[in-house]
């Protein structure tokens, strides 16, 4: 059975846990050095405050190890502060992970107007519901990153090898397209 990491710093992790119980997927959270210690297959990285994750990365000895597994290939999904988290270059703020080559540009809706919910097509699949909170978008892709989902023109999804990015919130709606798709198609587990 396939074990999945989320990374249990700050912001919404807990939702993360709800949508694998209910794909059935074992989890547990990392919240320290030693929880690295524990075999897993996968990694999610939550929304929250980017600045606080990428310093609490920093303070507990997280951010090289974590770094090092996903440069050897650990299957790794950030949404919306885990987006900011994973991007190689950060518009208003600072990279930490650092391990896509994408250009995230931080609360890019403006910050106290910039949430909303709306529908739009993820890769190949249908249209899946999308809810925003003070969220950044992409606003380029280096070579070898693949644009999953675009909204208004905006860049909010995108996969790179064993990487995925969203700008939204998955973890908020009752839809685990974009979960289901993280574990079977990118991370190769069965659910
Ligand atoms: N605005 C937050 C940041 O810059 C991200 C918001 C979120 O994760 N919902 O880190």
């Amino acid at each position: 059975m396939a074990t999945v990491a989320i990374l249990a710093l700050q912001g919404a992790f807990a939702e993360h846990g709800r949508a694998l119980d209910r794909l059935g997927a074992d989890h547990f959270e990392i919240r320290q050095r030693s929880d690295l210690g524990k075999p897993f297959d996968a990694l999610i990285i939550p929304g929250g405050e980017s600045t606080v994750i990428g310093k609490l990365l920093m303070d507990l000895g997280l951010l090289s190890p974590l770094r090092d597994r996903i440069v050897k290939g650990l299957p790794v999904f950030g949404t919306c502060a885990g987006l900011i988290v994973l991007s190689k270059r950060v518009i208003g703020g600072t990279p930490s992970l650092a391990t896509m080559d994408i250009t995230a540009r931080r609360n890019a809706y403006g910050r106290q107007l910039g949430s909303f919910h709306t529908e739009d097509r993820f890769g190949d699949l249908d249209k899946l519901p999308m809810t925003f909170i003070r969220a950044p978008c992409i606003d380029s892709v280096g070579d070898g990153v693949e644009v999953l989902s675009r909204v208004d023109g905006r860049i909010v999804a995108a996969r790179q090898g064993r990487q995925l990015a969203t700008a939204f919130h998955p973890e908020l709606t009752d839809d685990l397209t974009v979960h289901r798709y993280f574990l079977e198609e990118i991370a190769g587990l069965r659910v």
